[in-house]
């Protein structure tokens, strides 16, 4: 189908999926089983240019754009949602220096995370603030030419192997929303930082972990400038990156679809193929709607960034939030389709149900969506501001 993708767009995504088929998908139920950080694949995605696709042209990249992020998402994310996770994360840490990084930060970090020498993640998730991104509990103290940062950040992907993470903490809780500031922090070789993992039930090769912060002591040049930004820079950038979680939703749906009709055309009952019956034509007919129409939600989201309309925050929460939607019960219909055999770890259902469940949960649960989303149907509260 054409989406009205550029030349080059489609040539990116025709990579993507190439890589996702031919070196993702033989080996991902291998990495769910032993939840291994996929280092091999990674090396293969930066060979294959894939960190380069949203980096401007100036710093080694290829100079695309949310779009070009989304596609690749999508793409990894048929094959194996964390593997897809784990290059989405390390985005989702590379776009504030993007947007808002001084050159100096720029230059310094922006190239290795072209070539997948460096490894981002994005730090705003605490144990006791998550939704409420604005209650979180961090602090960065200025010290001379440093800051001291004390805190915890959990379920954080990425953690425990990234160079670099992007941190939110308060340099001034009493200024309120205008004391939280964003930070670049090189977490290898600080005491002051540690790391640990979490195990977790989907996306499995995905690494997730917890960062804390005692008294580390970071460089005052890791401040995203100015001091005092961290709020509007927190959901500037989830804004932008919602899109491409949204298209992981969109890849881990098309996978169902894809796995179920492979299903339903191989296994026989009653002497006939199982798509066959319209009970299973019926989930078939649903997943193959409600996945396109996330994709057009999403890809519609994705070109309005890229044109420079920053402020469709409404569209994204309906792209983000029916994307998770999407993927749940696409990835419930196809475990129905797969009998028993979708309990077995040997077939793919069981785990893109795993996966599945992520898309409601992380940049912003289903709730936090549809509030969104309610409130400027309402009136109460316009979202595209
Ligand atoms: C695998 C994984 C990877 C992740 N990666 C990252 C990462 O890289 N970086 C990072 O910072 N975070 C990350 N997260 C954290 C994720 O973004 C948070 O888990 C998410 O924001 C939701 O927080 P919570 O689970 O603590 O839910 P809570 O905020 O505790 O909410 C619990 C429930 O209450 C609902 N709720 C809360 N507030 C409201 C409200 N106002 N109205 C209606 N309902 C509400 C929620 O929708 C949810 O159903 C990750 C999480 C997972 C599981």
């Amino acid at each position: 189908m054409n989406y009205f993708l550029t030349e080059e767009q489609q040539m990116i995504k025709d990579l993507a999926a190439q890589i996702a088929r031919e070196k993702i998908a033989p080996i991902a139920l291998e990495y769910d089983e032993t939840g291994k950080f996929p280092w091999d694949i990674v090396e293969v995605m930066a060979k294959a240019d894939l960190f380069r696709v949203f980096i401007p042209k100036e710093y080694d990249g290829l100079g695309g754009g949310i779009m070009e992020m989304a596609l690749v998402v999508e793409e990894l994310s048929k094959a194996c949602g964390g593997i897809s996770l784990a290059y989405a994360a390390s985005g989702l840490g590379t776009i504030p220096i993007i947007l808002f990084g001084s050159e100096e930060q720029k230059k310094k970090y922006l190239p290795g995370l072209c070539s997948g020498e460096l490894i981002g993640c994005f730090a705003i998730t605490e144990p006791d603030a998550a939704s409420d991104v604005l209650s979180m509990k961090a602090t960065a103290k200025k010290d001379g030419d440093s800051y001291i940062l004390n805190g915890s950040k959990i379920w954080i992907s990425n953690a425990q192997f990234a160079d670099l993470a992007l941190v939110y903490a308060y340099t001034n809780k009493e200024a309120g929303t205008k004391g939280m500031s964003a930070f670049v922090v090189e977490l290898k070789n600080n005491p002051g930082i540690k790391t640990a993992p979490l195990d977790k039930m989907g996306t499995r090769s995905s690494p997730t972990g917890e960062i804390v912060f005692e008294d580390a002591r970071i460089p005052a040049s890791a401040l995203l400038p100015p001091e005092g930004r961290g709020v509007p820079y927190v959901f500037e950038c989830l804004n932008r990156t919602r899109v491409s979680c949204a298209a992981g939703g969109v890849g881990v749906a098309q996978a169902c679809l894809d796995a179920a009709t492979k299903y339903c055309n191989e296994r026989k009952q009653f002497g006939q193929e199982i798509g066959q019956f319209q009970m299973n034509q019926d989930l078939i007919a649903q997943m193959t709607v409600e996945v396109e129409a996330a994709r057009l939600l999403t890809y519609k989201a994705a070109w309005q960034k890229d044109q420079g309309q920053l402020g469709n925050t409404l569209e994204t929460s309906m792209a983000k939030y029916f994307a998770g939607e999407v993927a749940q019960r696409a990835s419930h219909a196809t475990m129905k389709i797969y009998g028993s055999y979708g309990y077995s770890p040997e077939y793919p259902a069981a785990r893109l149900y795993r996966d599945a469940v992520l898309y409601q949960i992380v940049e912003g649960t289903a709730n936090i969506q549809k509030t969104i989303i309610a409130m400027d149907q309402l009136g109460y509260r316009k979202a595209n501001k």
